[in-house]
């Protein structure tokens, strides 16, 4: 069994109260290991940590901030094996999943924004002959990066590799459900010789390891991404100390069909953006609306798809769908699918839990499932599942199908499949949602801002927005 510990001030070290919680497996519903159950204690150590570290690093140049991020992606992709094996035994998405997508652009993370802090830039601003204005960005000093379970490497990342680009020191605390390879990142950063304090990682419980990065007084910005009702906790903490944010919520995205979409691409990566890592991607679509026409082709040939999908022991190459994350995430999942069917759902495949023969056979998996009949204003098609169920709706005009997609609190991710070009891109303007894929799926350049409208969030993410995010603009003004 592998007991995790802190990295603080450079050093791994054991929670202050000597406690620890239990990292399961989800595949086989086994304890596998141990994390600290850290608490405030830990956080205000190390706060104190990063505070120490601030001003050296904040002073750097940018060109050693580039070649230590720089050192830090190399490593990661060096151990990509062992990272994704680790990555696939703690969140129990396919081994597949990890190596391909979740470490590599853990990596990624890192060598953009390496290459970010060289080419981070400000702006000025001339009075004719009277005066120049200029923006200095500074460092906001500590940044707290809280991030969930579902992508946990990848998550993480996104939020320390900008903060620590743009000059912050940072205190981050991954899922106390997913800990593995953030513990392997501290390793990772000693060998890379980042300097002591400038990331400090505390594992532990949202509500006492999370909640005391909110609350700190010397934390003034937070890049959280997680649940909505966890987002508004941290607002409602966070607003009266006026405190950046930067929340990425949850969403309930749509995918829309149209009758003259390319049919294959249109289904096979509707299979994708629907069951990936088992559902439980924000940017998953759960509602896939149809074209009226094409509706019956499109759901049987979609639901054999579905049924052909490879599942058991995530760490078998061959596996696409693994198991969810905990034994109450799996609950919540049958609930909701118990919850459609008591709405007037038709479950079409999957509808259950699944039991893998083997060593995973006390794991927690749920079938990949699809329900139609149901209308757009039941809770199963508001509410946000997270897991490997999507909804069917038909539809016969372009309006109805906009105003399917529109009708929810959420507005992360839209999907566009047509080859009506007119209409793809009068839809990208209507349609509310942060980012919209013409018929494509998880393609994107990371200079582009990244993030939610509604329910799903503020703020931006990704590229020079992220950069800003992390810095304070101070205006100067220079009278000639
Ligand atoms: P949670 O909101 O439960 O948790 C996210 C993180 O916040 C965890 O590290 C959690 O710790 C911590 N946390 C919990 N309570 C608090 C608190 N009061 N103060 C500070 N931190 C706290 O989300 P999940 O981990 O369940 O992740 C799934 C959700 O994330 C889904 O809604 C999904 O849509 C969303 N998501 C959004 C993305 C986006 O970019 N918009 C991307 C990926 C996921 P602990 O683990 O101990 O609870």
């Amino acid at each position: 069994m592998k007991t995790l510990l802190n990295y603080i001030g450079g050093e791994l070290c054991p929670p202050i109260s000597g406690n620890y919680l239990d990292n399961y497996e989800p595949a086989t519903g086994k304890v596998y290991g141990a994390l600290p159950d850290s608490d405030a204690e830990d956080v205000e150590r190390a706060v104190r940590a990063a505070l120490s570290a601030r001003n050296a690093w904040s002073g750097s140049e940018p060109a050693f901030r580039f070649q230590k991020l720089n050192a830090i992606a190399a490593k990661i992709r060096e151990n990509l094996s062992e990272l994704a094996g680790a990555e696939a035994r703690d969140s129990g998405k396919p081994l597949h999943m990890a190596t391909s997508v979740d470490i590599p652009r853990a990596a990624a993370n890192f060598e953009f924004f390496a290459t970010a802090a060289l080419h981070f830039a400000s702006e000025s601003h001339p009075m004719g002959q009277t005066a120049v204005n200029y923006t200095l960005r500074q460092p906001v000093g500590i940044a707290g990066c809280i991030s969930p379970w579902n992508l946990p490497l990848y998550l993480f990342t996104w939020k320390i590799a900008p903060a620590l680009a743009a000059g912050n020191c940072v205190v981050a605390k991954p899922s106390e459900l997913t800990p593995q390879t953030a513990f392997m990142l501290s390793e990772i950063c000693r060998e890379a010789e980042l300097p002591p304090g400038v990331l400090n990682i505390v594992h532990g419980l949202g509500s006492k390891v999370g909640a005391a990065i909110v609350r700190h007084p010397a934390v003034p910005c937070i890049s959280f991404t997680g649940g909505t009702a966890t987002g508004a906790e941290i607002a409602r903490v966070a607003a009266p100390m006026f405190k950046k944010l930067s929340l990425e919520l949850g969403g309930k995205n749509p995918n829309i069909v149209f009758a003259d979409c390319d049919y294959p691409n249109a289904l096979e990566t509707t299979l994708r953006s629907s069951f990936n890592n088992q559902g439980q991607i924000c940017l998953c679509g759960s509602r896939v609306l149809i074209e009226k026409s094409l509706y019956p082709r499109f759901r049987d040939e979609l639901v054999a798809l579905t049924q052909s999908l490879q599942q058991g022991d995530p760490q078998l190459p061959e596996t696409r769908q693994g198991a969810v994350v905990s034994r109450e995430h799996q609950e919540k999942i049958l609930r909701y699918i118990a919850l459609a069917q008591e709405e007037g759902g038709t479950v079409l495949c999957g509808g259950e839990a699944f039991r893998p023969e083997g060593r995973c056979a006390e794991g927690w998996f749920v079938a990949p499932t699809i329900i139609e009949g149901l209308p757009q204003a039941c809770r199963t098609n508001r509410e946000e599942i997270f897991g490997p169920v999507i909804t069917l709706q038909p539809f016969e005009s372009e309006a109805e199908a906009l105003a399917i997609a529109n009708d929810t609190p959420y507005g992360l991710a839209a999907m566009v499949w047509t080859s009506d070009l007119s209409r793809a891109h009068r839809l990208a303007a209507e349609l509310q949602a942060g980012i919209v894929w013409i018929n494509c799926w998880m393609l994107r350049d990371l200079r582009t801002p990244f993030g939610g409208m509604k329910h799903s969030g503020v703020g931006r993410e990704g590229g020079v927005e992220a950069l800003r995010f992390f810095t304070e603009p101070k205006n100067v003004c220079v009278k000639y």
